[in-house]
């Protein structure tokens, strides 16, 4: 039994960030290789801090969905998965064993060697005689990056990646052009003399500079766009889609899993299996957990919101996948969407048939991690991570938090985690019985969520703010 995490950044705003790892974790599913393939985000439900608490098997590959190395693949991730490590990843990953589990943590998808035929894919999308060789001959290919100064890898793998392409022999000439630094993408006609020129955006999602201000710094009108006042004369640019977004990435995970995975088989976890044959046997009695009423349902188990128990069937929307369901349970009943899972919006409106196969993965949905974190709390041995640990663990923008004081956090706590269903363990609050005790919102918090640290990090920056600091005058005065 194997487990494959697809790790994104998610946002604490935007529902729609963590889009792209939920397909591709889809499109791996489906090849059945590996025993689940589950989701997680650094700012999105199930957190790096609880995702490996979700998977069921002892050999567990993590892949971090990025474009290429930086700081969250390097230090954010690796440090909030516990894997002991910081700093750039060695080719063949990190392998390390977290909670009797084998955790391999790779290089992210961007770097792998295969992303230079997702390249060559995606050229061949806009130029399908590209291999005719009186046509490659006549082209010039762009590997177009974003360039920054902060990290000086992603340039790296936009010159492999062209240097591996010029070796190929395809093109007449490959380039490595940059959006916001030298050489710049605006510099191709000094550069290319071929009447084709196609430029592969090396950029992880469809967004504003794919979509607006490249093409509108390089005066492209769509897929073609032809160009006759050019030093060479009539030249068009063929313009793709961005590689991240191409379904042969699923290929390039799979091929990274297999690289890092070379140890096989494994038994369940024990203790996970148990909690779910526990869960799984109460709720074939009818079981409340959070807001979600579990019942049997002809052979099945259905999902419903407790309010909802009662009302007809025909008044709900059915889903019979766990997917389905996912997207309506990250939004609440005005479209709003909820950063934390737990808090207490959890739609109306709809009920969930699935056996017990699924029944795990539709509840990872509605609240991540809750029942591996509820009954390792039975078991006393979840551990609460007191609030000056997770602060000290902040990096970056967010390191700033260590100098908030108890009664800061307290007050910001008292305001965001009044909206939760979960119980703060690592503030010292009693929980006492739990859903498994037939009480449905006994969950324990055992660590400040990312929404938390995000919110006392604000706090602290409006306290900074001309008008707080008027008003702290007024109130001394
Ligand atoms: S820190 Fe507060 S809001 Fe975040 S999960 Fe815990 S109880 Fe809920």
């Amino acid at each position: 039994m194997r487990s494959l995490v697809l790790v994104g950044h998610g946002s604490h705003l935007n529902g729609d960030s963590a889009g792209a790892v939920y397909y591709y974790a889809e499109l791996v599913r489906q090849q059945g290789i590996f025993a689940e393939v589950i989701e997680g985000y650094w700012k999105e439900e199930p957190s790096l801090r609880q995702v490996l608490k979700t998977s069921a098997s002892t050999e567990v590959t993590v892949i971090p969905m990025f474009i290429s190395e930086g700081y969250f693949t390097e230090t954010v991730i690796p440090r909030e998965l516990g894997l002991g490590h910081q700093g750039p990843v060695p080719e063949g990953g990190i392998a390390r064993v977290i909670g009797g589990r084998t955790v391999r943590y790779t290089l992210p998808y961007g770097v792998h060697p295969k992303m230079q035929d997702v390249i060559l894919a995606r050229a061949r999308e806009v130029l399908p005689d590209l291999d005719r060789p009186e046509v490659g001959r006549d082209t010039t290919l762009v590997v177009l990056g974003h360039g920054t100064t902060r990290n000086e890898n992603s340039n790296k793998v936009i010159e492999r990646n062209a240097a591996a392409l010029r070796e190929r022999g395809i093109f007449a000439e490959v380039h490595a052009l940059y959006l916001d630094e030298d050489p710049k993408v605006g510099t191709w006609p000094e550069r290319v003399g071929a009447k084709n020129v196609v430029i592969v955006p090396f950029f992880a999602s469809e967004g504003w500079h794919t979509q607006e201000t490249i093409p509108a710094e390089l005066g492209l009108t769509g897929t073609a766009t032809l160009f006759t006042d050019t030093p060479s004369g009539p030249q068009t640019v063929y313009y793709t889609k961005p590689v991240g977004t191409h379904p042969m990435i699923a290929e390039v995970i799979l091929q990274l899993a297999a690289e890092a995975s070379q140890a096989r088989g494994g038994d369940l976890d024990r203790t996970h299996a148990e909690s779910w044959r526990l869960l799984t046997r109460l709720a074939h009695g009818g079981l409340r957990v959070g807001e979600v009423l579990i019942s049997p349902y002809s052979g099945l188990l259905e999902l419903r919101h407790m309010l909802d128990e009662g009302r007809p069937t025909t008044d709900l929307l059915t889903y019979v996948t766990p997917e389905g369901l996912r997207d309506r349970v990250r939004q609440d009943d005005a479209g709003e969407y909820r950063p934390v899972r737990t808090f207490r919006t959890l739609p109306r409106g709809w009920r969930a048939v699935v056996d017990e196969a699924d029944l795990r993965r539709a509840l990872h949905y509605i609240y991540p991690a809750v029942v591996e974190e509820t009954r390792a709390y039975t078991c006393h041995s979840l551990r609460a991570t007191p609030w000056p640990t997770t602060a000290r663990r902040q990096t970056g923008i967010y390191a700033k938090v260590q100098k908030a004081s108890s009664a800061q956090v307290e007050a910001v706590a008292q305001k965001v985690c009044a909206a939760c269903l979960r119980t703060r363990l690592w503030a010292a609050e009693p929980l006492g019985q739990t859903f498994f005790d037939g009480v449905p919102g006994g969950i324990p918090c055992a660590e400040a969520c990312t929404y938390l640290v995000a919110a006392v990090r604000d706090e602290l920056s409006a306290e900074k703010s001309p008008e707080k600091q008027d008003q702290a005058k007024l109130e001394q005065a």
